[in-house]
């Protein structure tokens, strides 16, 4: 960040220069005579913080941030908004940054910002000299640690971004290695650690402990691999609790009553239930790994955001459009009710392939919802996006369904048009494509409704004006 790009210090800028002068006088009185107190709170809060207290457990951490925190504050009195921003600029830069590193919650620096400035602000109400430069300061201290933090906050953000890029490369790459045969070392792992066991308290030597699960080999690939390659899984966390369970509650009651078959069928269930999480955990990276779902072949709504967001700056900056359609088979309950939920299933199926095979290969299909597929059309106009549904529409319609040797089903969809019209909000797009699909619905269904858009609506209100 440049300083020029920042517009901040302006009020600080604007003021004469007799009150600029004694303004940072007053917070610098305020800084050497407070420094301790300031510091101290900023802690306390920090302490008080369940995430804050990670990072403070470390002594070192604690001693090297108090003497960079009361090094900031005295900066910051220092500053100089008329002169070269430049090094204060890079040095806010590089503290952002270290946040980063340390995985520093970025709310939790905005707290202590916003601790500090009112307990500056405390100190300032307090001191009887600062007169009529008192407002004219607090506005200083508000303005001094925005621009800090501002700096900080980009610095942050750009390196946990780059950040986030490379751990997802890291994961795409690491799941590509062939997943079976990970699932299979690791199941192989989980059962050979509880052979062991077994035999450790059963075995000749009665009297060994036998060892945790968490210290086997499962339990390291556990910690260091798994929360790389299935981050956010619900099953990895399970697994983290079964295991716990298992070296906390289930293995010392199998040593203490060794041969008591209830705390032996225990055991056995927990391992049993960590092996399907497992198998669990592997199959959804699976799905995951490819991207699409696993009825209708179409594309995860997962990738959504990122498709979207990809083509809409696309579009911005090239200035080609954009369209996308949203897709609802009508009636489709009635289907599940009539035909049962396989044949259901499979009604799915016909309409995912005819929508895959009908578009072209730019363009991309989500599985939206249960029978709502999101069609986005790259480099293409409303008009166009328009004729592309109708034609599908038609396609569809005409192309029954056989559900038994006698029975064909004529399966019909509803389907919302809306073309993208320079909001960067991927959902804006999404949502009209949404109304105009409820328009569809509401006028009788089995046919396409485009979204009018902001400019043609604009018009009909200026018309009838
Ligand atoms: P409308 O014309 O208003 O869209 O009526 P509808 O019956 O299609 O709409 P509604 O949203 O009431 O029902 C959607 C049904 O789709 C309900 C749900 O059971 C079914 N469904 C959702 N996902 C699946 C699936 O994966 N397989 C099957 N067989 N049915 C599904
Ligand atoms: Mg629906
Ligand atoms: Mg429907």
């Amino acid at each position: 960040m440049t300083v020029d790009e920042y517009a901040g210090l302006r009020f600080w800028k604007a003021v004469d220069d007799g009150t600029r002068t004694r303004t940072r006088e007053r917070l610098t009185h305020v800084v050497d005579a407070h420094g301790d107190d300031l510091v101290a709170t900023f802690y306390g809060a920090f302490l008080g913080h369940e995430e804050g207290r990670v990072f403070l457990k470390h002594s070192l951490v604690q001693q090297r941030l108090s003497h960079s925190m009361a090094g900031w504050l005295r900066r910051l009195a220092a500053i100089d908004p008329l002169g070269d921003l430049t090094e204060f600029v890079a040095v806010q830069m590089q503290i952002g940054a270290i946040h980063a590193r340390m995985k520093v919650p970025d709310h939790l620096v905005h707290q202590g910002a916003s601790l500090l400035k009112s307990r500056m602000a405390s100190h300032l109400l307090a001191d009887r000299g600062a007169g009529d430069d008192m407002a004219s300061t607090l506005v200083m201290i508000d303005e001094l640690v925005d621009f800090s933090i501002c700096a900080m906050s980009k610095a942050y953000l750009s390196d946990a971004r780059e950040r986030a890029q490379v751990d997802e490369a890291f994961r795409h790459f690491s799941l590509g290695q062939d997943i079976n045969l990970e699932r299979e070392t690791q199941r192989a792992a989980l059962m050979e650690w509880s052979q062991e066991a077994l035999f450790n308290l059963f075995g000749a030597s009665e009297h060994d402990e036998p060892k945790k699960l968490g210290a086997s080999a499962f339990g390291l690939w556990m910690r260091h691999r798994a929360g790389v390659l299935f981050q956010d899984s619900p099953s990895l966390a399970g697994i983290e609790r079964v295991m716990a369970v298992v070296d906390d509650e289930c293995l010392p009651a199998v040593a203490e009553n060794r041969g008591g078959a209830d705390a032996l069928g225990r055991l056995k269930e927990r391992i049993d239930e960590i092996d399907y999480l497992l198998n669990d955990m592997f199959q959804a990276a699976a799905t995951l790994e490819n991207g699409r779902d696993p009825l209708t072949r179409t594309l995860n709504r997962r990738f959504l955001p990122s498709v979207l967001g990809r083509e809409i700056a696309l579009a911005k900056s090239h200035g080609t459009p954009l369209s996308v359609a949203l897709v609802d088979v009508d009636h489709f309950k009635r289907i599940n009710d009539d035909y049962g939920h396989a044949a259901g299933d499979v009604a799915l199926g016909h309409v995912a392939d005819a929508l895959m095979s009908a578009v072209r290969t730019s363009d991309f299909v989500f599985r939206y919802g249960g029978e709502e597929f999101l069609l986005v059309f790259a480099e293409t106009d409303r008009d166009a996006a328009a004729r592309m549904a109708e034609r599908l529409r038609v396609t569809l319609s005409q192309k029954p369904l056989p559900v038994s040797d006698r029975d064909a089903l004529r399966l019909t969809v509803s389907i919302g048009v809306a073309a993208f019209e320079g909001h960067p909000d991927y959902q804006y797009l999404v949502n009209n494509a949404d109304s105009a699909l409820y328009e569809a619905k509401r006028l009788g269904r089995d046919r396409v409704h485009v979204h009018e858009g902001a400019a043609r609506e604009a018009a009909l209100v200026r018309n009838f004006a």
